[in-house]
């Protein structure tokens, strides 16, 4: 069953003159739930403010949870228009040096300090009485790049070779990660750096208190998460599984949202639907039209979430933006019990490279979204026995574990990216494999409506049954003539 949520600042809460009105709106527009930010950036929020926020809310019907930016954003992320906005980190923690030797400002390095200052954190909210606590914007080693990232200060650098008994500098690692040559030491750098973060999640865990993270869009390893790493060591994990394209310039493009919808789709091949929120957010305020907004929330719906989680930073969103949800409210109801009777399947899934570490582009082409098919992203070392096609696109490596998996399907179809970036692995294998297809095609990051046609002619060659989407409706494969005439089936 849906459930809406949303995260705000307290303030708001505690401003008489509006909140009543912001409370009716939010239960208007189905809010059930709302995380209240409690510690930001390594600066406690006035838990006193806090309590009566939470206890205003509470009064009004709503339940409260607690979010916090745990180690600071690359960036002021929390609201643009708001030039007070405190962005700096404590002076005992350390900033995060990039392995160019620059400064990531805004954003802490996780140290012992960092860590010990959320655990501290996680327990006044606990005290306040936040069962809660999402450890939201952002989490995490590095920003939405192929890249492996990390802190490559002195210190960091030193305790890395001290654990893994290696005798690395900035410059050696900078030049192994870029030439990708030594998978063994790019291994131990990303474990490195997702203990860490899983080190804060660790420090947040204590009676009383369910902890999250918010991962980023195609969040993994290489930016320090590890999510089955914090599922086996925290079970009860909430993740929000962050999303991208905030704004109207970037949501409007098709194959952006074919990207939400991927990036959805394959944040839940590790979690489980009750613990994974969206982030239906907008950034910066006001930049996302509350029509989009409306078409964010069903997205996220249709991709397979049930906790719906809106977010403006900390400017709250106006009476337009409310009145919208309210008005689409039985829309998503309808769409999300839609979907929640029906079981859902992936018969195509797309090749998602092998793990974090491997640092393979992380963005993969939404093609086949927007051809209709039902496809997930899934990598090598996920399973998943409903795979009939699988689509190899893209400048993905081959890699054993993925060659041990190509019999377990109908069908594999490389495009020219892939065929030329494996060629030799694949003509060996062609030798005795018959259920591999080289597509005289590039399925490119931004497919056009001819790409879309092309993709959709080439799985229509094959006698694969299983349904497509096509002009939002379901069809199947041999079925457009009475698509045109107007039969669905
Ligand atoms: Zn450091």
């Amino acid at each position: 069953m849906m459930k809406m949520h949303y995260s705000m600042a307290h303030e708001p809460l505690l401003e008489l003159s509006t909140r009543d009105a912001l409370v009716a709106n939010m239960k208007k527009a189905g809010i059930e739930k709302i995380w209240i930010a409690g510690f930001l950036s390594g600066d406690m929020i006035d838990l006193e403010e806090l309590k009566q926020a939470k206890a205003f809310a509470e009064q009004n019907g709503l339940e409260v949870g607690a979010l916090t930016i745990p180690v600071g954003h690359p960036g002021n992320s929390l609201n643009p228009d708001d030039p007070d906005s405190k962005l700096t980190i404590p002076a005992h923690w350390h900033y995060r040096i990039d392995k160019r030797g620059e400064t990531a400002y805004f954003c802490g390095a996780i140290d012992t300090f960092l860590i010990e200052d959320n655990g501290k954190a996680a327990k006044l909210l606990c005290d306040a009485g936040f069962k809660e606590v999402f450890l939201d914007d952002d989490l995490r080693i590095g920003n939405l790049n192929d890249s492996i990232e990390g802190c490559y200060c002195d210190a960091c650098v030193t305790e890395f070779n001290a654990i893994y008994r290696r005798q690395e500098t900035r410059e050696t690692l900078r030049a192994r990660l870029a030439d990708k040559l030594d998978l063994a030491l790019m291994k131990d750098w990303v474990a490195f750096q997702c203990d860490k973060v899983t080190a804060v999640m660790k420090a947040t865990e204590m009676e009383g208190v369910q902890p999250g993270i918010m991962v980023m869009h195609f969040g993994d390893e290489r930016h320090g998460i590890d999510i089955p790493a914090i599922r086996e060591q925290i079970p009860n994990t909430l993740f929000r599984v962050g999303e991208h394209q905030f704004n109207d310039r970037k949501f409007a493009n098709p194959y952006a949202k074919g990207e939400e919808m991927l990036g959805i789709a394959y944040h839940l091949n590790f979690i489980d639907k009750p613990f994974a929120y969206s982030e239906t957010t907008i950034f910066p305020p006001r930049s996302l039209k509350a029509h989009n907004l409306v078409y964010k929330a069903k997205l996220a719906i249709a991709a397979g979430l049930e906790n719906i989680l809106f977010m403006s930073g900390t400017w709250a969103m106006d009476d337009s933006y409310w009145k919208a949800i309210a008005n689409a409210l039985p829309v998503l109801r309808a769409f999300d019990k839609a979907c929640a009777d029906g079981e859902r399947t992936y018969p195509v899934h797309l090749a998602y490279g092998t793990h974090g570490a491997y640092a393979e582009p992380i963005i993969p082409t939404s093609l086949p979204v927007l051809a209709g098919l039902p496809v997930k992203p899934l990598r090598a070392d996920q399973c998943d026995g409903d795979g009939e096609l699988l689509l190899f696109f893209g400048d993905y490596e081959l890699t054993p574990q993925w060659q041990a998996k190509l019999p377990l399907y109908n069908q594999v179809i490389f495009d020219q990216k892939a065929a030329l970036k494996n060629k030799a692995i694949i003509e060996a294998l062609m030798a005795t494999a018959s259920n591999l297809v080289c597509w005289d095609q590039v399925a490119t990051s931004k497919p056009d409506i001819a790409e879309v046609s092309l993709l959709q002619a080439r799985i229509g060659q094959e006698a694969s049954d299983f349904p497509r989407v096509a002009e939002g409706e379901p069809y199947r494969v041999g079925m457009a003539e009475e698509l045109r005439e107007g039969h669905f089936i």
